[in-house]
């Protein structure tokens, strides 16, 4: 089994050695989310994996510089917005909607466990570079100005298709054909939009209007590298094409080539066997899911799948990773008072020695293309071997805690807390969705003039580590 980091490449369809462009440096590139909803389950199963790349990255001794965006601007956000102002409900502003919506799905990521990324950038605050890379797509006669916006022409790219293994001819014939005489091409796509919508429109060098959606990516990426090529791109698998195909043609289209050393697509996520839709009614969020599952029981399903198969979210299969994660907990628990009085040597020599076997293969099996499910059996295997030992009381104290603690150690890198009786962090007593509902209700009871019910949810909300700050603009709330 390998020794190294080896991972599944999307453009060579192959199990591949990570080799950065700078050894020992990773730049990793995860196209984030486009918040003007809250997040759901999908979307944690893919920044779940992801975290667990990163950090099993980090584990192998690479400095990981992680760049995760945040989709501010989008035709979504727009949309929304507008529907908002329509029917007088609040975050009627696109930027508004997406910051309310990105602070949750921020909260919601860290009580997955999910690290902070290095670089959060937001497209809002990144025109002035978008503006340069599309100036510079042009100058390589790449893309082309009209008067509904600037357009990347895919017939100058022969590379188009690549990633998502399709020929430009397959990609011509399988096209929508939409009705735009200012494209060159049917499928050229938008990479600024010559549209004014209030709240979002920037000046450029073609008009006043906003980036399209794929150049962000391109645009941000670029900007923390420094105009290098990425380490590793990643993202839901849904987003091979268009989107990352567009993004590849883009930045090599500016004349970084490759655009990324390495793909990394994650699987779908479906519920009870079936897609997930709000119209099918199984939309689940990740407020919903904090109802039921805290976030190690979470990261501990998702992982227990390999991140490019499908994956079925079920109550079932929540409940058993749960479950499988108490047991390990129980297992690694030791007891007032236990422990061998008498050790025998020969009993901790083979327990250190079969534990340490597992840990070896839980390291092989993560550095094979971050085969978590096999991992962690080796992880689940030896706490039992623990538990067993423990029965026989044939080792000291101290050996037992000496193989919990090495377990423990493990499940930690993948950012699983599987130390014995951790209370839960206070920030994942009540989801985010949970205090909102809280804070209005105290709202309510201020209007009606009931202090005490408003201050019975304060002390509620504070026990819970959430404090909250009136302003002019309502209740701001953050966790203390
Ligand atoms: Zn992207
Ligand atoms: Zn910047």
């Amino acid at each position: 089994m390998p020794s190294v980091l080896q991972l599944h490449n999307t453009l060579t369809e192959r199990v591949e050695p990570f080799s950065p462009r700078v050894a020992g440096q990773a730049y990793v590139y995860v196209c984030g989310l486009t918040p003007y909803d809250s997040m759901h389950i999908g979307h944690a199963r893919t920044f779940v994996s992801f975290d667990i790349l990163r950090r099993w990255m980090a584990h192998t001794g690479l400095e990981v510089v992680f760049i995760q965006n945040v989709t501010d601007i989008d035709d979504k956000i727009i949309k929304r917005a507008k529907e908002n102002k329509e029917k007088k409900r609040p975050l009627a502003a696109p930027l508004e909607l997406s910051a309310h919506f990105d602070a949750l799905s921020r909260q919601d990521m860290k009580s997955l466990g999910i690290l902070a990324p290095t670089h959060m950038p937001k497209i809002s605050e990144h025109i002035p570079q978008t503006i340069s890379l599309i100036q510079k797509i042009i100058a390589n006669g790449h893309a082309y100005a009209t008067q509904s916006g600037v357009y990347f022409d895919i017939s100058s790219f022969p590379n188009y298709g690549l990633l998502s293994g399709q020929n430009l001819e397959k990609i011509k014939a399988g096209a929508r054909v939409e009705i735009n005489e200012d494209k060159r091409n049917p499928e050229d796509f938008a990479l600024w939009k010559l549209e004014e919508t209030e709240g979002c429109t920037y000046d450029s060098p073609w008009g006043q209007g906003r980036p399209g959606w794929h150049i962000e990516c391109s645009s941000m990426s670029l900007h923390y590298t420094h105009g290098h090529p990425l380490d590793l791109h990643g993202g839901a698998r849904d987003l091979i094409f268009p989107h990352h195909e567009n993004e590849i043609a883009q930045s090599e289209g500016a004349g970084v080539v490759p655009f990324s050393r390495h793909w990394v697509h994650t699987g779908f996520l479906t519920v009870n066997g079936e897609k997930m839709s709000k119209s099918l009614g199984n939309f689940i969020t990740l407020a919903d899911a904090f109802q039921k599952w805290d976030g190690p029981s979470m990261r501990l399903f998702f992982a227990l799948t390999h991140y490019r198969s499908p994956i079925d979210f079920s109550e079932a299969a929540l409940n058993a990773a749960k479950n499988t994660l108490d047991n390990v907990r129980r297992s690694l628990t030791l007891m007032e008072g236990e422990g061998a009085k008498q050790p025998d040597e020969a009993a901790e020599r083979g327990l250190t020695a079969s534990v340490d076997g597992k840990l070896a293969s839980f390291t092989s099996f993560m550095n094979n293309d971050l085969d978590t499910p096999q991992a962690l059996a080796e992880l689940i295997e030896a706490s039992k071997l623990v538990a067993r030992a423990r029965a026989e009381n044939q080792c000291s104290k101290h050996a037992l805690q000496a193989g919990a603690k090495k377990i423990i150690q493990s499940f930690a890198i993948l950012g699983i807390d599987a130390a014995p009786a951790s209370a839960p962090a206070s920030s994942s007593k009540l989801s985010a969705s949970e205090i909102e509902a809280l804070i209005s209700q105290r709202e309510d009871a201020r209007k009606k003039k009931d202090f005490k019910a408003a201050d019975a949810i304060r002390k509620q909300l504070s026990d819970a580590g959430v404090i909250l700050e009136d302003s002019k603009d309502g209740v701001k709330w953050r966790f203390g």
